[in-house]
């Protein structure tokens, strides 16, 4: 019997709790970039949260540069997200019929994000690329879909292929499970290559159902769409996949209301439409939120009216669209320049740091989202993402977490900023840095 709630019983440290995940959980997580696997360690076990401060097990605070990879933009515990999730739960957890916050969420996304007419909700990003792309393929009667290496969008078995993520994190080709059947519909091509792309559509267009891509690449760290002759890479996309017939699914589950106010389609998104797009993270404040949407001629083949089925016993959850529908009421112009300073300055100092200390570094981002490489030129493409010093990485996050700040725990991964983070909280990041610039060295 389990004595947990006795309070004479002292709470169980990170390295117990750790012991005791090994034996009940495989590698001791729920997701494979929390086992420190590629940094080596045992992870903190975080008992509480708040702003931009996470406290672990063993009483230890840390600046977070984490935010649950993505969704804790104002912050850990935010005083209106909390009390609108507190609301929401008085009135019951889940109805399994349709209430309010669904429509309130939809209205709010569709008037955000100028492309989206129609979303559907789901619980998390792997369910909202799955089900584009089941609508795409519906839509379009074809079969095959292309992405892009280093491009992750969720553990759906078509698109685990040359994963970015903790499939490059652990230096994954793919995903044993995935049937040869289903990795043949999937095409990979480098990111960026242009060539490559319009001589795949010369040979096979007529049976390309879509291109997914991450709207901006931030799973092999941050590659910005790269930008020739005046053409945007998704731009380039969509013209390419419209002219064959084909849909582009733009995958904003990580930069969307993050990148900026509008995601990169904000950043990039003048004259030309992706058909699907898809989000999660930000849309659900830290409760698992997912969706997809796109033009109302399309996703009115979903199930019930059209016959392309998908569903979902806890979909449109009424805590979880509470909890987003907070947080977007939480990023207004302010929210975004907050964090777009603090983005520059962590940009500005981190880069300082390592240059002072001579170890080699590319600073990448777009918009406010960003990402730090371990190697001297800029990178393109995953295979220029994974020739970094991921050694040097690893010491200089020891380093960092040690003093106090956590990072995440690959060199793969970008940084994540909240409206939290305030001047005070990031002086104790850049106070830690030139230790940690030095232990890189
Ligand atoms: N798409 C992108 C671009 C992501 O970054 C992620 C997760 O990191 C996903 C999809 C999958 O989302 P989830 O982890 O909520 O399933």
């Amino acid at each position: 019997m389990s004595n947990a709630s006795d309070p004479r019983t002292p709470a169980p440290t990170s390295a117990e709790l750790f012991e005791r995940a090994l034996k009940v959980i495989p590698s001791g997580v729920n997701s494979p970039v929390r086992a420190f696997g590629s940094v080596g360690g045992n992870p903190p076990f975080i008992v509480s949260a708040s702003g931009a401060l996470l406290r672990d097990a063993d009483g230890r605070e840390y600046v977070d540069m984490v935010g649950s990879w993505g969704p804790m933009i104002l912050g850990h515990a935010n005083p209106s997200v909390v009390e609108a999730v507190r609301e929401a739960a008085g009135k019951g957890l889940s109805f399994g019929a349709p209430q309010p916050g669904e429509v309130l969420l939809a209205e709010e996304l569709t008037s955000r994000v100028r492309p989206l007419e129609q979303i559907r909700l789901v619980n998390s990003g792997t369910e909202a690329t799955m089900s584009a792309l089941r609508l795409a393929r519906a839509a379009t009667g074809r079969d095959v879909v292309v992405k892009f290496a280093g491009c992750y969008h969720g553990h759906v078995d078509a698109l685990l292929a040359e994963a970015g993520s903790g499939v490059a994190t652990f230096a994954l080709p793919g995903s044993a499970g995935v049937t040869a059947a289903t990795a043949k519909d999937t095409v990979v091509l480098p990111y960026g290559d242009r060539e490559a792309l319009t001589e795949l559509f010369s040979q096979r267009g007529g049976e390309i159902a879509a291109i997914i891509t991450e709207a901006a690449p931030a799973n092999m760290g941050v590659v910005p769409p790269p930008v020739q002759d005046g053409t945007g890479f998704n731009r380039f996309l969509a013209d390419t996949a419209h002219a064959a017939g084909a849909l582009l699914i733009s995958d904003e589950v990580l930069s969307g209301f993050r990148a900026g106010a509008e995601g990169q389609y904000g950043i990039d998104g003048e004259g030309w439409e992706p058909d699907l797009m898809t989000f999660g993270k930000v849309i659900g404040g830290g409760l698992p939120v997912g969706a997809f949407g796109g033009r109302a001629e399309l996703m009115r083949l979903l199930a019930p009216a059209g016959p392309v089925y998908q569903a979902g016993t806890l979909s449109g959850n009424p805590l979880a669209t509470a909890a987003g529908l907070a947080t977007l009421a939480g990023l207004d112009d302010a929210a975004y320049e907050t964090i777009s300073r603090a983005s520059l300055a962590v940009q500005e100092a981190v880069a300082s740091a390592l240059a002072d200390a001579g170890v080699p570094h590319v600073v990448q981002s777009t918009g406010t989202l960003f990402s730090v490489f371990f190697r001297d030129q800029p990178v393109h493409t995953y295979e220029d993402a994974k020739d970094q010093n991921t050694e040097a990485f690893t010491r200089f996050f020891h380093s960092l977490l040690e003093q106090g700040v956590h990072l995440p725990p690959s060199a793969f991964e970008a940084w994540f900023l909240s409206t939290a983070h305030t001047d005070q909280v990031l002086d104790r990041l850049f106070e830690a840095l030139p230790a940690a610039a030095k232990a890189a060295a």
